[in-house]
């Protein structure tokens, strides 16, 4: 299965392959939103040699380089390349790895950088291939920038999680990671407080990140003062903004001990079915902001994956979208997998539970809260690359200005991963990984889906390679 995957990828990235000698490329007159928070710039030429952006001038002043491909983006605006900072590139089922399929529906997307949220040990050699010929040109697909190791307690929820019994395991495994050359080492639900301090300590002495869920044991309070980098999902947040939260997690805790006990089990699951409506109920603004000015003070970064909430708990709504064009770079045993999938949940209230999430990362915004957009893509509903504007879009509805959603993807991850020197932005002497948009994003954010042609890593797809990209990745799942 993996060889056939590989053939398939080669096949489809092969013709795209720049040589490694490509004349320099000049974009001239074009409107520049840089992503920094400045106005845009109309009639702007930004020079690009190699991989690096190595000028941005008025185009009054363009002084094009001999040999330069120059392009007229006359009515057109350039952003950064975009990320999504919550991706599945290895799934724990044949074929291993998505990225034959999902790397061109990426670039076709604007998407020139992911970070990684599940990276078995076994999967860590194949993404560091992946990573190298991206940089090297060999692949077309977005910088593969963070490779999280999952641990979770005993037993793990997903096949390849590494179980963490104890503060020894954590210490033990947390090392590996290091040495091996993981990025972070990302926490899932399960894992005890023991483990997950245990984690937090030698993380930091190790100098390694920790990020994910925060899982049932830990407040989303704790988490942020222990240190965990990011907050995937809003895990445990909206606990956090209840005025009951110590009451209404306290039972939590108990009916989840009751749960294992077989004497106990029904009545703590009926007890378990008041915890969200008592949740809803209990909302309130004064925790809410004590929490996201806790948030804001320790640097904890949120993806919340909206797009992903959305189809887990308001499948109705979501399922607006598998009628739409896009899903035809979905294989279709995938697609009828989503239906049947155990991720989405139907109980009462869970459309309100996923408003009432959406509200939050609004408000996490306003209250200057880092955001970051990340859409958990390897899960139902969610299609690579399309789906990360999507999340741009909800974010809007909730509140932020398009400058603002479109930071989630640009300069907020670049920022975060440490990359600032060299990404996440469109300035001189940055990486060239950049998106030229038909239209105006600030003035709609949709217009982020306007793609007129994308520049990943200095190499220029145009509007029509992007197109057979597309058609390449319909055909091969068709
Ligand atoms: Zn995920």
């Amino acid at each position: 299965m993996r060889v056939l995957a590989m053939l398939l990828f080669v096949a489809i990235a092969s013709p795209l392959t720049a040589s490694p000698k490509s004349p320099p490329l000049v974009l001239a007159h074009v409107t520049i939103i840089d992503a920094t928070g400045a106005a845009p710039r109309p009639d702007m030429a930004v020079v690009i040699d190699g991989n690096r952006i190595v000028s941005i001038t008025p185009s009054a002043k363009l002084r094009v380089p001999r040999g330069a491909r120059v392009i007229d983006a006359a009515g057109k605006f350039l952003i950064p390349g975009l990320w999504d900072m919550h991706v599945h590139l290895f799934s724990h089922t044949p074929p291993r790895s998505n990225a034959d399929r999902w790397f061109p529906l990426f670039i076709a997307n604007g998407v020139t950088g992911v970070r990684d949220m599940f990276t078995n040990f076994d999967d860590f050699e194949r993404l560091r291939q992946l990573r190298a010929g991206v940089e090297d040109g060999t692949i077309a697909g977005p910088r593969v920038a963070a490779a999280g190791l999952m641990v979770d307690g005993v037993p793990v929820e997903w096949p390849g999680a590494i179980p963490i019994a104890n503060a020894g395991d954590a210490r033990k495994v947390v090392r590996e990671a290091k040495q091996r050359g993981l990025d972070f080492i990302k926490v899932y639900d399960s894992l005890s407080r023991d483990s997950y301090f245990a984690i937090a300590a030698a993380a930091k002495k190790e100098r390694i990140a920790f990020a994910g869920h925060v899982p049932g044991a830990i407040t989303a309070a704790e988490a942020s003062k222990a240190g965990q980098k990011s907050i995937e999902h809003l895990t445990r947040v909206l606990m956090g903004c209840s005025s009951r939260e110590a009451e209404l997690d306290g039972i939590v805790q108990n009916a989840r001990t009751a749960l294992r006990d077989p004497a106990t089990r029904e009545a703590a699951g009926k007890q378990l079915a008041t915890i969200l409506p008592a949740i809803l109920d209990s909302f309130s603004e004064s925790r809410a902001n004590a929490l996201f000015a806790t948030f804001r003070e320790q640097h904890t970064w949120h993806v919340p994956t909206l797009v992903h909430l959305r189809s887990k708990y308001d499948p109705d709504n979501a399922r607006i979208t598998v009628d739409m064009p896009n899903l035809q770079y979905v294989a279709a045993n995938e697609r009828e997998a989503w239906k049947s999938d155990r991720n989405v949940v139907r109980r009462p209230r869970a459309q309100e539970l996923y408003a009432r999430m959406a509200g939050v990362a609004g408000m996490m915004s306003k209250a200057h809260v880092g955001i970051l957009a990340g859409t958990d893509v390897g899960n139902p509903y969610l299609v690579p690359g399309f789906s990360l504007h999507d999340e741009l879009a909800i974010f809007v509805e909730q509140g932020m200005t398009p400058l603002q959603a479109l930071q989630t993807a640009t300069r907020n991850p670049a920022r975060f991963l440490g990359l600032s020197d060299s990404l996440g932005t469109v300035e001189a002497g940055k990486l060239a990984d950049l998106v030229l948009l038909d239209a105006d994003p600030l003035a709609d954010i949709h217009n982020t889906q306007r793609i007129a042609a994308v520049i990943a890593n200095g190499r220029y797809f145009s509007k029509e390679t992007l197109q057979k990209m597309l058609d390449g990745v319909a055909a091969a799942v068709r």
